[in-house]
């Protein structure tokens, strides 16, 4: 890959930048006038529920870069990127892979380090079949957003190494668990050299059994730049007891087809 496509040094979003700012003038204006510090307080306090919510919200670009749709760079694209998180799972990626294939696909895979390790003959299957692996953290705790910076090193530089060592391809992208972060997040990205990707529209796959609302949630409007998000990895059973993602895929890839789109992995899309 071209290296110079390589994340930029970490710098602060302006969100933290003036969060900073407001917390070194609350801490002086108690010092000069302690009569103030109620509101002071206050402010402090408004300001950490920003920051929380800003967190809490997975497309948001308010603690640092985002990928929320394809790049483009010159001209219309016709690209989307279809992106399968929480996996590999035995049962279920097998049959997305052949999915794939038989529409000739591409798809980005967000895996969870662990479940690599548990798989690896899967995990290098996908690879093998012109797919991208990338960073969905080693244990995919449903705490992450709540750890500081040491323990989202580590949760995300294991399932960086997990990654690299069994399938031979270091992943260029992040996603967090559930989509929430906080804002320690962004410079451990930026030092391991991961970007952070959300999504432009998800299907809810993983809690809704009904694979017409989770299709149209997806696909409504289809449009070019799109990143959609699906799971082979704890995918909702469908009222025909299928994983709903397999339900869904055939006719969400027949539908990029009808469009005239062309699926692409986020990481080809760096090369724009
Ligand atoms: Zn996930």
């Amino acid at each position: 890959m071209n290296e110079q496509h390589d994340v930029p040094r970490w710098s602060p979003a302006p969100l933290l930048y003036a969060s900073a700012g407001l917390h070194l003038s609350a801490a002086a204006a108690v010092l000069m006038r302690p009569r103030v510090w109620p509101w002071a307080l206050t402010a402090v306090v408004v300001n950490h529920a920003g920051l929380a919510a800003a967190g809490l919200l997975p497309r948001s670009r308010f603690l640092g870069p985002n990928w929320v749709t394809l790049p483009v760079s010159g001209g219309e694209t016709a690209d989307v990127a279809i992106t399968v998180d929480d996996g590999p799972d035995p049962d279920v990626t097998p049959q997305v892979l052949s999915q794939l294939a038989e529409h000739r696909a591409r798809a980005t895979f967000f895996c969870v380090g662990a479940r690599v390790e548990r798989y690896p003959d899967l995990a290098r299957e996908i690879v093998h079949r012109g797919h991208d692996i990338e960073n969905h953290s080693q244990r995919h705790r449903h705490n992450f957003s709540l750890m500081g910076p040491r323990g989202l090193s580590a949760e995300i530089s294991r399932a960086q190494d997990t990654i690299l060592r069994v399938t031979g391809s270091r992943p260029r992208f992040f996603r967090a668990p559930a989509g929430l972060r906080n804002p320690f997040l962004d410079p451990v990205l930026a030092r391991l050299q991961l970007r952070l990707a959300s999504w432009t529209r998800r299907g809810f796959d993983t809690v809704s059994a009904n694979s017409d609302a989770v299709y149209r949630r997806l696909a409504s409007p289809l449009q070019s730049g799109d990143i959609l998000l699906l799971h082979d990895g704890n995918a909702a059973r469908s009222r025909r007891g299928a994983p709903v993602i397999l339900e869904v895929l055939p006719r969400l890839l027949d539908t990029v087809a009808a469009r005239e789109l062309h699926t692409v992995t986020l990481r080809s899309a760096l090369a724009r």
